[in-house]
This record gives structure tokens, C-alpha cells and sequence, in this order.
């Protein structure tokens, strides 16, 4: 056991950590990483199922139009490390990207491996140490600056970034230990709830039809006052507990935090109700032809079933005698499918965690505390969250290098 003293010490080399230890290194920093895990960048391994979307293909307006009510804190920040100088950076560390589907930007080589590995390679090659195995136990305001305890002795910093990522995926070893350091130094915390996470519905129809996917849906969250929380728009699966895919997931952290919610389901965006409508009322020159076969010209034959029997339409009614009640019946089941939601996946489950140290309390073009001098916090450990595509390894990016630009020139 043996003490250390550096001028910089960053709690978690995740995606923030780790962009903020290169960063601050490259400027002259004495920087010290401690990461609780083995390795490095574990939520960057397992991120876009191992072949990590870094960030998405668009202008900085409309990404920040994926953040919600955090979009004015973090215009600064993602200004001045955007999407496509995001890219820019990972190509001059040796990982060129490309625009996959739905404008999600990915490594040339499909490896998050290849990212984690650029990311650590390129801090460590600026001068910053990493320890891993090495937990921050607790933390402490010290006459010089910060304490912070860890199995190995303390170590001794004037400089403290905290950058320890939400409580999602407990099992990768982010357990939100940050929130009790912030905590302990002085902040609120605004209650962690799980974001991207698949959602509980109460219908056993859809349950039934576990496997079922559809390249694009249209989804809203919508509350007791009807009003639309949040929407989305991309693939869907549904699932023996409900709804999973992009187009639920976004619905997920404003869904943990309502107490009561349903989805509406778009099942056919692309085609207006109009025309939805037209369709099936033209549909009696088919004669006999059965009105699900008409409609499974559109969707999976599985679900047209499912949503007529939902909607009370015999599934042998043929085109010819569909009843205009009936019509506007399957219309409205196609076209806007209400479920009640009656919970989320939870953390277990979760890509992110909505909520963490309020922005308020941070400042949005330095990341430094406004309550303890000498603190930073960047990461998903504030309270931000975005949705599905690479906004969220995208914010952790261009906090933790702001976070960095200010304490080097601090
Ligand atoms: C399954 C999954 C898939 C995802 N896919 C994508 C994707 O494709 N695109 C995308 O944009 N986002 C994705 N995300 C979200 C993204 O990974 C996170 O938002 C991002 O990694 C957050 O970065 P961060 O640096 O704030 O936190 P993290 O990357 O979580 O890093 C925090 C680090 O701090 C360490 N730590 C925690 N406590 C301590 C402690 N006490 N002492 C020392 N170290 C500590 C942790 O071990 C961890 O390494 C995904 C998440 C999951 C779970």
C-alpha cells in the first residue's frame, strides 16, 4: 500500500474517462485513471452488440434534438467536439468509421474492441497512467484538494473528474458509485432511473407473439392527459414481456418515470391513415379475398391476425363485407395500437440511466462543479441521457474533452 500524488485524477476509464485522460495528458496534465474494472472501457466492449456505434451521422441541431430537456446544457460541449469531429478524432487514432442504417456511425472494422483499444492506447501514449482493478472507495476534500481511497492507499489529487457512468448494466461493474462520491462532495442527485430499456406491456396478444420485428414503427409515450412524452421512429421486436428494439427503448426513461403510460404503435408510418383507409375500402372489389391477406401486403401475417382479433374483426371476414365500423376499426389498430405499459427491464436491462448529478449544478461549457472548486463531473453520471444511435457515447465524448480542455488551461 502506498500513496500516490498527481495533479489530475479521473474516476472511471470509460468513454468519458478515457477521452477526458488523453485529452488532459496531451496538454501537459499529470493524469492519474482509476477503473474499477479489470480493463478498460467495458460499456465500450459490449456497446451496439460488441461493434460499437460511436456517434450518429448528423448536424450538432438534430443530434441534440435526441436529448430532450438536456439539449441547451449540452449544445457548448457537443459544438465543440460534434459528431463529425468526433469521427475525425477516431480516424486520426487509427479507427475510421463509416454510416451504417439509420445514420449510426460505426467502426470500419465492426470491433468495439478496436475503439476501447484506440481510446486507452492513445491516453496512455499522452503520458496518462491507468490503473484498472483499482475501485475509488470513497472520496474526500482534502486543504490541497482530493482524497480518494482505494484498496491499493490513497490517492492525492488537486484536480478530481468524476467519470463513473450510471447504474445500468450493474453487472459490468457500473453500480453508480459516483453518485455517492458527487454526493458526498456536496451535490443532489437527481433519481437514477433505467433509459433504453425494453418495455413490460400488458397485452398477452403481444406476448404471443414473442420474435416478431418490423423494420419501422412509429411509437409514442404517451400520459394520462394523453400528451406525447416522447416518440421514436425505427425497428421494433416484440417480446415474451413486451417491447423491445430502438423505437421502445427510446420510450424507456420517460416510461420509468410515469406512473401510468401507453405506447401508441404506428405499425405502418410510411403510409398515411388516408391512404391506409382508401386501401381497405377498395379492397371490396376483392371480393372474397380475405381482408387479413390485404393487409399482410404491409405487416407480418402473424400480427394482422393478432390486431383483428384485438379489434373485434373475425379473421375470415372477407374484403367485400368488411363493415365501415370494422374498417375504421382495423384503421386505427393499424395505424395507432395503444398498450398500456406497466413497467421496464429495469436496470438489468438498461443501455443508460436517465438522472445522476443535476446539470444545474455543472457548468455546461467546462463540466467543472459550480459547488466544489476543483471537481469535474462528465459522463453518464449527469444527469442527461440520450436516445438510440450513438448520442450516448457521443455526449460522454465531448464531456469528458471538455471537462479536460478546462482543466488543462485551469
Ligand atoms: C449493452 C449496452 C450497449 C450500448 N450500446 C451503445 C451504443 O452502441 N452507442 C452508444 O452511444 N451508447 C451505447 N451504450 C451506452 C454507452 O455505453 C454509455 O452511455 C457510455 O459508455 C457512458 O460513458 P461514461 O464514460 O459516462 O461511462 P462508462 O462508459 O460506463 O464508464 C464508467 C467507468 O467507470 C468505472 N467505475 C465505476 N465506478 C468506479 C469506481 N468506484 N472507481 C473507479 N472506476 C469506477 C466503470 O467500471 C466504467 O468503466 C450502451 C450501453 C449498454 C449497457
Amino acid at each position: 500500500m502506498s500513496d500516490t500524488t498527481v495533479d489530475l485524477c479521473i474516476l472511471g476509464a470509460g468513454a468519458a474517462g478515457l477521452v477526458a485522460a488523453g485529452t488532459a495528458a496531451a496538454a501537459g496534465v499529470d493524469t492519474l485513471v482509476l477503473e474499477k474494472g479489470r480493463q478498460t472501457g467495458i460499456k465500450i466492449l459490449i456497446a451496439g452488440g460488441g461493434h460499437c456505434n460511436l456517434t450518429h451521422e448528423c448536424s450538432v441541431n438534430r443530434m441534440l434534438e435526441g436529448y430532450g430537456a438536456a439539449r441547451p446544457w449540452l449544445t457548448p460541449s457537443m459544438k465543440r467536439f460534434s459528431p463529425k469531429a468526433v469521427r475525425r478524432h477516431f480516424d486520426r487514432i487509427g479507427v475510421p468509421t463509416y454510416v451504417g442504417e439509420w445514420e449510426k456511425v460505426w467502426p470500419v472494422s465492426r470491433s468495439a474492441k478496436d475503439v476501447r483499444n484506440a481510446l486507452e492506447r492513445d491516453a496512455i501514449a499522452a503520458g496518462a497512467a491507468i490503473r484498472t482493478d483499482a475501485p475509488a472507495r470513497g472520496v474526500e476534500r482534502t486543504r490541497r484538494g482530493f482524497a480518494i481511497t482505494t484498496p491499493d492507499g490513497e490517492v492525492h489529487c488537486s484536480r478530481l473528474l468524476i467519470a463513473t457512468g450510471g447504474r445500468s448494466y450493474p453487472k459490468t461493474g457500473t453500480t453508480g458509485d459516483g453518485y455517492g462520491f458527487a454526493r458526498e462532495l456536496g451535490h443532489s442527485i437527481v433519481e437514477p432511473v433505467p433509459a433504453l430499456v425494453p418495455l413490460v406491456v400488458d397485452a398477452p396478444w403481444v406476448r404471443e407473439l414473442s420474435g416478431v420485428s418490423l423494420a419501422a414503427v412509429r411509437t409514442r409515450l404517451v400520459n394520462t392527459d394523453d400528451t406525447v412524452c416522447v416518440e421514436s421512429h425505427g425497428p421494433l421486436l416484440l417480446t415474451h414481456k413486451g417491447l423491445s428494439g430502438p423505437a421502445a427503448l427510446d420510450l424507456g426513461g420517460a416510461a420509468a418515470r410515469l406512473a401510468k403510460r401507453w405506447v401508441d404503435i404506428d405499425w405502418l408510418p410510411e403510409v398515411p391513415l388516408e391512404a391506409v383507409r382508401a386501401r381497405l375500402r377498395d379492397a371490396h372489389a376483392l371480393g372474397r379475398t380475405r381482408i387479413a391477406r390485404v393487409v399482410a401486403e404491409w405487416l407480418p401475417e402473424r400480427l394482422v391476425i393478432a390486431l383483428l382479433r384485438d379489434v373485434g374483426v373475425p379473421e375470415e371476414r372477407r374484403a367485400a363485407e368488411l363493415p365501415v365500423a370494422e374498417r375504421d376499426a382495423l384503421v386505427r389498430a393499424i395505424k395507432a395500437t395503444r398498450l398500456r405499459v406497466d413497467g421496464t427491464l429495469g436496470f438489468a436491462k438498461a443501455e443508460v440511466t436517465a438522472g445522476g448529478v443535476p446539470l444545474a449544478e455543472v457548468d455546461q461549457d467546462t463540466m467543472a462543479s459550480s459547488l466544489v472548486p476543483g471537481l469535474w463531473i462528465a459522463g453518464e453520471v449527469l444527469d442527461y441521457d440520450g436516445r438510440l444511435g450513438g448520442y450516448n457515447l457521443q455526449a460522454a465524448f465531448c464531456t469528458g474533452r471538455a471537462a479536460a480542455r478546462a482543466i488543462a488551461s485551469a
